[in-house]
């Protein structure tokens, strides 16, 4: 029988929430931290200690009030620590450094892999540069279907061969301080970390963009795992249609419908990416519409999420995205349609790497999200 894999925990739960308190404020006060945490002040006080000695905090200006003592602001240290993000997509393998506040440290390595087989010893490469005495953990996205208890890869679009593909070399390098998902969960853990604090709803995420697409479903705030993690591959939901061969060996899957392949056998001109940006849509682009809004409606109804939301890198696509809003909308069930409701979220930066980083971020800040 597999073990469940599990990462080490940075930080004891008490400690990543009062970070993340002081990360979500921006700036406060240790006697902020006490009001928002069922605690003694003398443990506040002895955890900030613990924080700023780890590097994660740091005393920032002296706050003077109209009455009483100064106190001084804490804050997220964006200097000492950093966590790495790494990110493995068809022929790619991207690398970053992230303060702790999310910021790219402007330090990207971008290495193009054309052959499938040297994309993880290219990626261990890149972290053996990349990794310091100061970096605290590394984040992983990649697409596909993933078994986190072996660390390995089933299938992925970035391993066409569909050949099994082992992440233990990565594990090794990072002495096992790395976090792995599939990437739509990475791309849901950054949502998460730009909108919610303590994330209570039932959430349906969905990203789309040229030739990819997949979901992840929050329960309670929680990305929705298994052993094996392909965060509800919504993208190999398959419909009728002949589309190009999808690379988990069928024809019709919805991340294929939604590609410029498809768009041109449709008849199409053009890339895809420049026909969602038109005002007018083709018979070709209306047609595939068609076939998305449905896929995705059947999703939808069938998990009743409150809210679903959306997400694309593809930029200049806000209209064409409203417009799929309003077809999803017309075809979910009439009561549902009146409640459920639906967000759109324009990827703010693409790099790759940013993806892994989130997954990095969430476990320090998030161990709850990061390890259910
Ligand atoms: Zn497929």
């Amino acid at each position: 029988m597999t073990q469940q894999y599990s990462i080490p925990t940075l930080l004891p739960p008490r400690l990543a929430h009062e970070l993340s308190i002081v990360r979500q404020a921006g700036q406060c006060s240790r006697s902020d931290l006490h009001r928002q945490m069922d605690c003694r002040k003398n443990t506040i006080g002895q955890d900030v200690a613990t924080l700023i000695q780890m590097g994660l905090l740091r005393e920032g200006a002296l706050h003077v009030k109209p009455r009483g003592r100064p106190s001084v602001h804490l804050e997220i240290d964006p200097q000492q620590r950093h966590v790495l993000g790494l990110s493995i997509t068809p022929g790619q393998v991207n690398c970053e450094r992230y303060n702790l506040l999310g910021q790219a440290m402007g330090t990207a390595k971008n290495v193009s892999a054309s052959d499938p087989s040297t994309l993880i010893p290219t990626a261990r490469k890149l972290l053996k540069k990349m990794i310091t005495p100061q970096t605290l953990f590394t984040g992983l996205a990649i697409p596909g279907t993933l078994d986190l208890s072996d660390r390995k890869i089933l299938f992925s679009s970035a391993w066409p061969d569909g050949k099994q593909v082992s992440l233990k070399p990565l594990d090794k390098v990072t002495d096992g301080l790395l976090a792995i998902d599939n990437l739509t969960n990475a791309l849901a853990t950054r949502w998460l970390l730009e909108h919610a604090t303590w994330p209570k709803n039932d959430h349906l995420i969905i990203f789309i963009s040229d030739g990819m697409l997949g979901a992840t479903l929050l329960v309670d705030g929680h990305p929705l795992k298994g052993c094996v993690v392909s965060s509800n591959e919504l993208g190999h939901t398959r419909l009728p249609v002949r589309t190009p061969l999808c690379y988990c060996g069928q024809e019709g899957c919805l991340e294929r419908i939604f590609s410029t392949p498809y768009y041109k056998q449709l008849g199409g001109k053009g890339k895809l990416t420049t026909a969602l940006t038109k005002h007018e849509h083709c018979e070709a682009l209306g047609q595939m519409t068609e076939h998305l809004a449905m896929g995705l409606s059947n999703a939808v109804n069938f998990c009743r999420p409150t809210h679903v939301t959306l997400m694309t890198d593809l930029p200049a696509i806000e209209p064409y995205m409203d417009h799929l809003i309003q077809q999803i909308r017309n075809r979910l069930l009439r009561e549902f349609a009146n409640r459920v409701q639906m967000h759109l979220w324009t990827e703010p930066q693409p790099q790759p790497a940013a993806n892994g980083a989130a997954l990095a971020l969430a476990h320090l800040y998030f161990p709850n999200v990061s390890d259910s």
